[in-house]
């Protein structure tokens, strides 16, 4: 992460201001970056009387790869584990079944079957030809449940003026990194959406695909967002439908969710055999006859 990074952030307990706790030694130079410099807080300098630029030249050309983030104000610290800070609470993904099988079968999803490159029609691409006006304004914004980050590489290469924070809750966050190391616009962040470790009111847009309904807690992850949301700013999600209207999709749908109760529980890697297994009955039995229904109109 970069010292730029650091006025951006608090701490997910309390809400307090974090500080950079690091050696010399884990600190590296990034050959660019200089035109996105601290405003209100330096995180280099420990400052809220802004040094001048020239001393602020290098908080976004610094990559501090370990160390800790300490809150201020609870004194909880934050690893910074490979140049990513884990804004999370360790002990609790640990504890809680649920969450850690949430970040067990994400990580293994987005580290082991993660696109190859940009190819083809982005998610992104999608929700701006849908919308058919630009997701990405304003000064920075917020991509919430990353993934492995094909989005935010988009966002950031298209928009080089604009900051991207790359939120993400399983070690898929290192496959964003790996994509987007060349970008200085990137802030990557372990965390969940659920817990967003950013300070309210800062994001021009917040944008997240297909990521609420997979959490524990949807209507929370809103509130998160609207809280980082500057006032008036947009926010683009993508959320499954409930098909309530429509009882031939509701039912096949409750029954997938109901699968899905079993399927959440399994090993990722034994999940990931199960559907090599069963991927030729799903392509049959529901893929092809919707492709050919769909080709005939229902008055
Ligand atoms: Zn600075
Ligand atoms: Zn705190």
């Amino acid at each position: 992460m970069k010292f730029r990074l650091v006025e951006l952030l608090q701490c997910v307990r309390c809400q307090g201001p974090l500080d950079v706790a690091a050696d010399k030694s884990s600190l590296r130079a990034i050959s660019s970056g200089e035109s996105f410099s601290c405003r209100q807080y330096c995180g280099r300098h420990h400052t809220t009387v802004m040094p001048s630029s020239a001393d602020c030249a290098d908080c976004n050309k610094t990559d501090i790869e370990s160390g800790f983030l300490k809150c201020r104000a609870c004194g909880h610290t934050y690893r910074i584990v490979d140049s990513i800070p884990w804004l999370v609470d360790e002990a609790l993904e640990q504890s809680d079944r649920r969450l850690s099988g949430t970040v067990a079968l994400y990580s293994h999803l987005w580290t082991d079957f993660a696109p190859a490159a940009l190819s083809g029609k982005t998610h992104l691409d999608e929700v701006e030809g849908t919308l058919g006006e630009s997701v990405v304004q304003g000064r920075i914004g917020l991509d919430a449940g990353s993934g492995s980050g094909e989005d935010t590489l988009a966002m950031a290469s298209r928009h080089p003026c604009t900051e991207i924070v790359s939120l993400d809750i399983s070690k898929g966050v290192y496959e964003i990194r790996r994509r987007t190391a060349e970008l200085p616009n990137v802030h990557v962040v372990r965390a969940s959406v659920l817990s967003i470790p950013l300070k309210p009111n800062l994001c021009d847009f917040v944008y997240s695909f297909g990521v609420l309904h997979h959490t524990t807690n949807p209507k929370r992850g809103l509130q998160e967002i609207v809280r980082v949301l500057k006032a008036g700013g947009p926010t683009f999600l993508y959320l499954y439908e409930d098909h309530e209207d429509n009882p031939w999709k509701a039912f096949p749908l409750k029954l997938v969710t109901a699968l899905r109760q079993v399927t959440t529980r399994m090993n990722p890697k034994l999940l990931s055999a199960a559907c090599y297994v069963l991927s030729p009955f799903v392509v049959l039995v529901f893929s092809l006859p919707a492709k050919l229904l769909g080709k005939f109109r229902w008055t």
